[in-house]
């Protein structure tokens, strides 16, 4: 397992000075919630903890690290599960590789279940247990309230820990039932030392995390992407020119993000701010702030649907349009 980013590592420390049998991690996407969780869940169950944390080299750790520990419980959307490369329920797997569904993008009321009863089992290892929710916001009402129960009347030995990017989409409920805490953003100057670690270059870090709007985890998406920072920095102007070539290699989500990253800019620009994710060269002239705001509205409509869109293609070649229109506009 790779260490974890110097601002996750202090974050850790802080959480496990405190006690607390149920932590919310909340915050934008981009910050490190997954990663903090899982260093909180590898310190609980870890054989030989110390105050920074798992030791890395007990029977637990190793469970976690190749996802399969007894007392652990993670409970994620299918889809991201398998993007994490955590192991589906076998039931779960085979209705999958049958194709009679598709892995489910929302915490499935049957994980939930397994989980309630795993809560009440007897541990393993006699470190306890662990429940891992993320994303928190993907569980639906009724997942949300067989968690409620749980969280109310928790057995004796298991703890909790929700991450999530959009708490004010979670129960009160479970809100409260949980102690809050707000993901830290790295300084600048440590997320771009951190980055250039991981591999990317100096210049790319930093145009990228001009691009992620400071969020470390988002530019080293971008990174193996293939995302450039040039072609970052050529949006603004092929939206302007209705160039749909230029957004060609992003999901319709991403897209989506990019062209409210670029009306922010424009926005802000408008106003006499500096703009955040675009450098001020690579923008085009702003249109007024009447088109800017309907494209805004009109943006936040399409980031509800962007997950599922109907034909993708489509959705892009619209997308385009509406950009260039609005950039196109007089006033
Ligand atoms: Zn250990």
């Amino acid at each position: 397992m790779t260490a974890v980013a110097p601002w996750i590592a202090a974050q850790r420390t802080q959480l496990l000075a405190q006690r607390g049998h149920a932590w919310l991690l909340q915050g934008p996407s981009g910050l490190g919630q997954y990663q903090l969780a899982l260093e909180l869940v590898r310190a609980w169950l870890c054989e030989a903890p110390t105050e920074q944390g798992a030791c890395g080299q007990c029977a637990s750790c190793h469970g976690i690290a190749v996802h399969t520990h007894a007392d652990l419980c993670v409970l994620m959307p299918e889809t991201q599960m398998l993007a994490l490369g955590w192991p589906l329920p076998e039931k779960a797997q085979a209705e999958i590789e049958d194709k009679k569904r598709k892995p489910s993008r929302e915490i499935r009321v049957e994980a939930m279940r397994d989980a309630v009863e795993f809560a009440q089992r007897t541990c393993g290892r006699g470190r306890g247990k662990a429940v891992l929710v993320f994303p928190a916001e993907q569980m639906n009402h009724v997942t949300a309230n067989a968690l409620l129960k749980t969280l109310e009347e928790p057995p004796g030995d298991v703890r909790f820990v929700l991450a999530t990017e959009a708490a004010h989409e979670l129960l009160p409920t479970i809100r409260s039932r949980c102690l809050g805490h707000t993901m830290l953003w790295p300084r600048a100057d440590v997320a771009q030392a951190w980055l250039v670690e991981q591999g990317v270059t100096p210049d790319a870090a930093q145009a990228l995390l001009r691009a992620a709007g400071g969020r470390p985890d988002d530019v080293l998406a971008l990174h193996r992407a293939g995302r450039s920072p040039q072609a970052w920095a050529l949006i603004p102007r092929a939206m302007a020119r209705g160039e749909v070539a230029a957004l060609a290699d992003l999901e319709p989500a991403q897209a989506v993000d990019a062209l409210q990253k670029l009306c922010h800019d424009l926005l802000a620009s408008r106003v006499g701010a500096q703009p955040r994710y675009f450098a001020a060269a690579d923008l085009p002239q702003a249109p007024g702030v009447g088109p800017l705001t309907r494209w805004s509205r009109a943006l936040m409509q399409e980031a509800r649907t962007a997950d599922h869109p109907f034909n993708a293609g489509l959705m892009l070649e619209s997308l385009v349009a509406q950009a260039k229109s609005t950039l196109n506009s007089r006033r």
